[in-house]
């Protein structure tokens, strides 16, 4: 049986047809949150608890990089049964100018990746357990 696609977080990103964070913005000030806040607003400056849910920028600049080389704490899951060292990126988004740390899919090598270059968001497998394909965004070179 094929396997389920599942969101490893369910409602930061949407999966199709085209792949994006959401983010949250404030009904009063306007602040954009990601990871979206649905509470209260942040801005010290506002008294606000309305927002409205908006797609964030898909494209945005390497700010930096780096590689895991040990294995992060639970409740991380290795998708393979030795860890093997990924990449992780920090994107501006183009509009936005938030930093969103990501992924880096594993057929990018960090060689590939300069601070400044263009990233463009891609949703890719997290890992897999017999039932379902757990699925995550990844920042890749545009
Ligand atoms: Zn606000």
């Amino acid at each position: 049986m094929p396997k389920t696609r599942t969101l490893a977080i369910e409602g930061w990103f949407q999966d199709a047809p085209t792949p994006a964070l959401i983010g949250t913005q404030c009904t009063s000030c306007q602040s954009i949150f990601f990871p979206p806040e649905r509470t209260f607003c942040r801005n010290p400056g506002c008294v606000n608890d309305q927002f409205n849910d908006r797609p964030l920028s898909t494209t945005g600049k390497l700010w930096s990089y780096t590689t895991n080389n040990y294995q992060p704490p639970a409740p991380y899951v290795s998708p393979k049964e030795d860890y093997e060292p990924f990449a992780v990126a920090a994107v501006e988004l183009e509009e936005e100018k938030m930093i969103v740390l990501g992924q880096v899919p594993d057929q990018v090598s960090i060689e590939q990746l300069e601070a400044g270059m263009e990233m463009e968001l891609v949703v890719d497998t997290l890992f897999e357990d017999d039932d379902n394909e757990y699925v995550v965004w990844k920042w890749r070179p545009a």
